[in-house]
């Protein structure tokens, strides 16, 4: 094992010249939402894609990072290629559902064969829920996690405004739960940070 995800290639990457110096690990954590959270894990959507999860290793370390799973959580091949595919159906779902539109039937049916397949348990331990995985499978039951999550926030189960990031290269989904409904990126850190210092450069004449 290298641990270098260029070895096995950037799948979703339009472009093969992609430079080893962008970093796929480094997971945007910062969306309050968790189906989001997972939608972020292809960065850049209105520019050069950023793939951040090219290995089942990747796919297992972002379910760890979300407190779903161990590191020690087996991850196929199939479940990354099943795990994009959700992904990008909980992404155009979600960009429907931020024009006031409907989510095309076909996404809708993939989203709820995966929470068909839900199977882990939430439990209340010291004052804080967590999730536990069954024994068999618990990547796919971790992504089961992430579908339900997607249907309740797209289904209206949650209080906020679906919308996506303004940042003219983020093409990310996040929740507006602002008084006023004015938000305007999927994360103040990382895309608001980048369009304040924009609109400085911008301010100051080196735009
Ligand atoms: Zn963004």
């Amino acid at each position: 094992m290298t641990g270098s995800p260029a070895a096995r290639g950037t799948p979703t990457a339009a472009h093969s010249a992609t430079p080893a110096r962008r970093s796929p690990q480094e997971f945007r954590l910062g969306n309050e939402i968790l189906a989001f959270r997972f939608v972020a894990t292809l960065g850049e959507r209105r520019a050069e894609p950023l793939e951040r999860i090219t290995t089942p290793e990747q796919l297992r370390a972002w379910c760890t990072a979300n407190d779903l799973g161990g590191t020690d959580m087996p991850v196929s091949d199939a479940l990354l290629r099943d795990a994009r595919e959700l992904r990008e159906a909980i992404h155009r779902a979600g960009s429907a559902a931020a024009v006031d539109g409907t989510p095309e039937p076909a996404d809708e049916e993939l989203l709820n064969r995966w929470t068909a397949r839900h199977r882990a348990r939430l439990t209340l331990t010291g004052g804080r829920a967590q999730w536990h995985l069954p024994d068999t499978d618990p990547a796919r039951a971790a992504l089961a996690v992430v579908a339900l999550d997607a249907v309740a926030t797209l289904g209206g189960h949650r209080d906020g405004v679906i919308k996506r990031c303004e940042q003219p290269t983020c093409g990310g989904l996040f929740m507006d739960t602002s008084r006023g409904g004015r938000r305007r990126w999927c994360s103040m850190a990382t895309c608001g940070n980048k369009m304040k210092k924009a609109n400085l450069k911008a301010a100051r004449g080196g735009a």
